[in-house]
């Protein structure tokens, strides 16, 4: 009797242990998903006073990559972050880390570039481009020689060698043979990024690869017809790029006549999820609204973007790299502006008319450059820091009024469900539409020196 009871009571005790062990063993996991998803978030917005901060993170399937990628990535944040604190007490720059990515894929091989440009003081932006090659198949990085034929590497050295000299020749540049040599021969690192499309083969040079830091980053494209038996036949089969005619959605706006009119808008977008589950749900609400994409982006997320403008939202840009236009050369500024709107052009075969410069930071120069219509907002629902629908709706409701211009971010799930709360409530005082339809109903005449924050 005595035994059994202390072995029912052992039992007992075992019994607790293992539903303790268990509820650690859930906990524990819920917490490391719970990092993981952080750790994995695919944006991260800081701005604070005295810098800054804005990475996209690419996805790919592959673990190992996307661990490299990471490391790479927070590497140059800890490094950026480094300094901002070292200059805290001693100047007054704002610093600005932009990390974005663009993506390629040739038949069995996808590359995702991470762009990274850095400003903590001086004439401009630092730059460096990483880029990682990879089998889509089996997900083992690849470099350049595995699109080359066996001895097609010191043929593609020779000629980048002769395009590199070409390009200092023909721009009356004062060079170094030696130094271009060297720079192009044939080795891997010489090699870091390159990238295949109908004109040919584009093969970037960094900082120091073919002449001194204030020559700047050279990019060479080597015609298709003379990668013949080089670069393997089957990656030289690029199709021309098609652009094919969008057809679009157009509203009849007589019957928002005499309503108060808002305008949504969405920056650094496109995305998958947060934006599809935004134009699921504009229907329902006899919505439209205005999408400022990053060029960067858009080729990532190009059917989404599609869908978005012949849905007949309006498609607008924010730039390509998300940069402070500021710290720009007047070149520079313009490359980012023009690389955007000839992005978004060959997906929906129109140019934005539309743009919004990253942190609002625009001058009558930077209007001239752009030669386009500046658009910025009233209505700062700053949705990226708090990343709550329920503060999100309630930002735009407390804030809302006739031509209000409202700013909101497609890349942040809360964000948009913010969105959609607010229409849920607003609908029957208010009409959703895109900037155009706003200055269609409002008659505005568009004047781009002006900046526009409302309507
Ligand atoms: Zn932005």
């Amino acid at each position: 009797m005595k035994r059994s009871k202390k072995l029912r009571l052992k039992t007992s005790v075992r019994n607790v242990l293992v539903v303790v062990l268990i509820m650690i063993i859930f906990i524990s996991f819920g917490i490391s998903k719970l990092r993981d998803s952080k750790k994995f978030e695919a944006h991260e917005i800081v701005e604070e006073d005295n810098y800054t901060l804005k990475i996209d993170y690419p996805r790919v399937e592959n673990k190992d990559l996307e661990q490299k990628i990471l490391t790479y990535i927070g590497n140059q944040k800890e490094a950026f972050l480094k300094t901002v604190y070292e200059l805290e007490d001693v100047t007054e720059t704002k610093s600005d880390l932009s990390i974005t990515y663009t993506e390629d894929s040739w038949l069995d091989c996808r590359a995702v570039h991470i762009n990274v440009y850095y400003y903590t003081g001086g004439a401009h932006y630092n730059k460096e481009t990483k880029s990682y090659y990879f089998n889509t198949k089996n997900g083992k990085l690849v470099d350049i020689t595995y699109f080359l034929e066996e001895d097609g590497f010191k043929k593609l050295a020779n000629l980048a060698y002769y395009y590199v000299v070409k390009y200092y020749k023909e721009n009356d540049l004062v060079y170094d043979e030696e130094w271009i040599k060297e720079g192009t021969s044939s080795k891997l690192e010489n090699y870091s990024y390159f990238s295949i499309d109908e004109k040919g083969l584009n093969i970037l040079f960094t900082y120091y690869q073919v002449g001194p830091h204030c020559d700047g980053e050279k990019s060479i494209t080597i015609p298709l017809k003379e990668l013949k038996g080089i670069v393997k036949e089957k990656y030289l089969t690029t199709e021309e790029q098609v652009i094919e005619v969008v057809k679009r959605e157009k509203r009849d706006l007589s019957k928002f006549a005499g309503k108060k009119l808002l305008a949504f808008t969405f920056d650094d977008g496109p995305s998958d999820v947060p934006t599809n589950k935004l134009l699921d749900n504009l229907d329902k609400y006899d919505a439209r609204v205005s999408f400022f994409v990053l060029g960067s982006r858009v080729n990532t997320y190009k059917d989404t973007l599609k869908r978005a403008y012949e849905m007949g939202n309006t498609i607008a840009s924010h730039t390509y790299s998300h940069l402070n236009l500021y710290q720009l050369s007047d070149y520079d500024v313009i490359g980012e502006i023009n690389r955007t709107n000839d992005a978004i052009e060959s997906i929906i075969g129109v140019k934005p008319e539309f743009l919004r410069v990253p942190y609002g930071n625009t001058n009558a120069h930077i209007k001239e450059l752009g030669n386009m219509i500046t658009v910025l907002w009233d209505v700062d629902t700053e949705d990226w820091r708090y990343k709550n629908a329920n503060t999100v709706k309630d930002n735009i409701i407390k804030h809302a009024h006739d031509g209000a211009i409202i700013l909101l971010h497609d890349i942040y799930t809360t964000s948009v469900e913010g969105a959609v709360l607010a229409m849920e409530e607003l609908k029957d005082e208010y009409a959703f539409v895109s900037i155009e339809e706003m200055i269609e109903l409002k008659k505005i005449n568009l004047d781009k020196t002006k900046t526009y924050f409302n309507f």
